[in-house]
């Protein structure tokens, strides 16, 4: 359906946003929508489209960021005093209005008490939980739509797309569904902490979606091993917490055989360790 991305000098740039306002999805999830001109600049190639969100520290007003950023942004980042440099995190961008200059962002509220009870907190998920309207950020995001932060490519010859998440992987398969041909078919499984936290995803594809609850134990892999699956070459796209990625991915290459190339998988995040930790852990 999609060619890989032309090669681009420059993908990314910096945003800065600020909050212009907020709604609450259901226990686990807060929608906040940045504004700001430098939005109306930002090229989101829709689908999973993701970016690194600067989150300032408490008590600052703003995220310390690097001067410039050039390709050696990410050492530049490192090298300010680390109790000053902005938080860092991956978020997937769940709608672009360039033409209001508006990004909704939709944050799962871990560790806020309310639908997850003895979960972890975070500083991005404690900041989201507290956000206002006026609060700064920065948003290194994309200035071209075809750009290497867009995973979901399914090829000419899909005939069916399955899609795994859990509630972090939530908004990028509502962005899929709001971008998908119509006709495609696609079978989806979502897990997510809590039953108030089922939404509605319009999407012109062909879609069936099984909503599952977590209820202490991650019930999305035997959920797709008891399914029957469509006919036909499939497309498979996983992302949420790595233990649970890693099973679905086992299955679908390791047991049913489908081509490794025709399986995306991500871990959006992993039990026990920060994005700090993950990232350091990718750097050794
Ligand atoms: C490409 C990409 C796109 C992503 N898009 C989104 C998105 O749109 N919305 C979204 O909510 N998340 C998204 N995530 C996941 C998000 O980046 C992580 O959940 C991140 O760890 C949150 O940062 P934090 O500061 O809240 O927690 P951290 O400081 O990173 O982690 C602190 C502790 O919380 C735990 N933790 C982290 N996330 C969760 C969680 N969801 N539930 C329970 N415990 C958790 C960690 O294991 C750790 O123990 C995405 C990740 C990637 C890689």
């Amino acid at each position: 359906m999609t060619n890989e991305p032309a090669p681009v000098a420059v993908q990314f740039r910096l945003f800065e946003a600020q909050v212009v306002r907020s709604l609450r999805l259901g226990p686990t999830m807060r929608r906040i929508t940045f504004g700001g001109e430098q939005l109306k600049d930002l090229a989101s190639g829709g689908r999973d489209q993701s970016f690194s969100l600067f989150l300032p520290r408490p008590g600052q007003s703003a995220p310390v960021v690097p001067a410039e950023f050039g390709e050696r942004w990410y050492a530049d980042w490192r090298a300010i005093d680390p109790a000053e440099r902005a938080v860092m995190r991956s978020y997937t961008i769940r709608a672009h209005r360039p033409e209001l200059a508006e990004v909704d962002v939709d944050f799962a509220l871990h560790g806020s008490g309310e639908a997850d009870a003895g979960a972890v907190g975070g500083p991005a998920s404690g900041w989201a939980a507290r956000a206002v309207p006026g609060d700064r950020v920065c948003l290194l995001g994309p200035a071209v739509a075809d750009n290497r932060s867009v995973g979901f490519r399914p090829p000419p010859g899909t005939d069916w797309v399955l899609l795994a998440a859990d509630e972090t992987a939530l908004p990028a398969v509502g962005a899929i569904l709001d971008w998908l041909p119509a006709g495609t078919r696609a079978r989806v499984w979502i897990e997510v902490p809590h039953p108030q936290d089922v939404q509605d995803l319009p999407s012109a594809g062909e879609v069936e979606i099984t909503w599952l609850i977590r209820d202490g134990r991650q019930p999305l892999p035997a959920a797709i091993r008891a399914a029957e699956l469509p006919e036909g070459s499939p497309y498979a796209w996983i992302a949420g917490e790595s233990g649970l990625v890693k099973a679905v991915r086992r299955y679908l290459v390791g047991e049913l055989g489908i081509d490794r190339r025709l399986v995306n998988f991500s871990g959006y995040w992993r039990r026990g360790a920060s994005e700090e930790d993950l990232r350091a852990e990718a750097q050794s």
